[in-house]
């Protein structure tokens, strides 16, 4: 697999945005994709309405602002989850059209139109912000998202993933790319390069990111948090997932909104203060 890596973008990069005088800000975002990113071959958690909906019921008692990044080709049909995302007026971006890894390589640009025009469709609005498959930006990616209509990109974890990206030398607060598209990267720290997910919250637990946690100044200004269903509820089809993941997977299973929470009140107690993408992507557009 070709490592994707961060000379090639540093060269799409335009600009970074000025943050220094911008409050600490946080983004609480939760991926709406099949299960395990489609390596089961279902979106059970999709099927009913109770996962997302339990998800929010977190956010409303913590009092946070979510956005959700959905695949579109899931937007067919009637899940019980789509109809959730739909009815409660939530902030939703694009997250390609398929999450077909495989085939998302080869046809990036083509998903990010697809998924813009199947999203206008179903929404009545064209998606303000796109989020890659896998964090992963492939070349001409950042000229297809401009000419797709999108706004912003929150693709890019600042760290790297064996295998897969190495974006360790890329920023860790927004900048802008060529062509108008403003990146807003996933929370990563600035010492470690660590990805601050639920994901990886649950695979190292609480005493590991309290050491890694431990200094704010390291912490991102602007912290996009990832998550996905998967973080919080686990499937009936877990034991179809290869191995590797499901020991990944299998780690803190239950404990997925108890770290979040942790989390949320690390930030909050640093004055941090939580927004939907949509409000962070125009606050920073207007700085110039
Ligand atoms: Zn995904």
């Amino acid at each position: 697999m070709t490592v994707s890596d961060s000379i090639r973008l540093q060269g799409d990069i335009d600009r970074a945005i000025a943050i220094d005088a911008f409050p600490r800000t946080a983004v609480l975002t939760c991926d709406i994709e099949p299960d395990y990113g489609a390596r089961t071959g279902t979106a059970a958690l999709l099927e009913e309405e109770q996962p997302l909906n339990d998800v929010l019921a977190f956010c409303a008692a913590q009092k946070l602002p979510l956005s959700c990044f959905v695949v579109t080709s899931l937007l067919q049909g009637n899940k019980g989850g789509i109809c959730v995302l739909r009815a409660a007026n939530l902030d939703v971006h694009a997250h390609s059209h398929t999450h077909n890894t495989q085939q998302y390589r080869v046809s990036s640009a083509e998903e990010m139109q697809k998924a813009q025009d199947v999203f206008s469709a179903f929404f009545g609005r064209p998606s303000l912000g796109y989020r890659a498959p896998q964090g992963v930006l492939y070349p001409g990616d950042i000229q297809a998202l401009s000419g797709a209509g999108y706004a912003f990109d929150s693709s890019v974890f600042p760290s790297r993933r064996r295998g897969l990206f190495d974006y360790r030398a890329l920023p860790t607060e927004p900048w802008m790319w060529r062509g108008g598209v403003l990146e807003l990267p996933f929370a990563a720290l600035a010492h470690s390069r660590r990805r601050v997910t639920v994901s990886m919250l649950k695979l190292r637990g609480r005493r590991f990111w309290q050491r890694q946690l431990r200094e704010p100044a390291h912490w991102p200004h602007v912290f996009v948090i990832d998550s996905h269903l998967h973080d919080f509820f686990t499937p009936g089809n877990f034991h179809h997932l290869p191995l590797a993941y499901r020991l990944a997977y299998g780690r803190r299973k239950e404990q997925g909104f108890a770290l979040l929470s942790w989390l949320v009140e690390l930030l909050k107690g640093q004055g941090y203060r939580f927004v939907d993408m949509t409000s962070l992507c125009r606050e920073l557009r207007a700085r110039k």
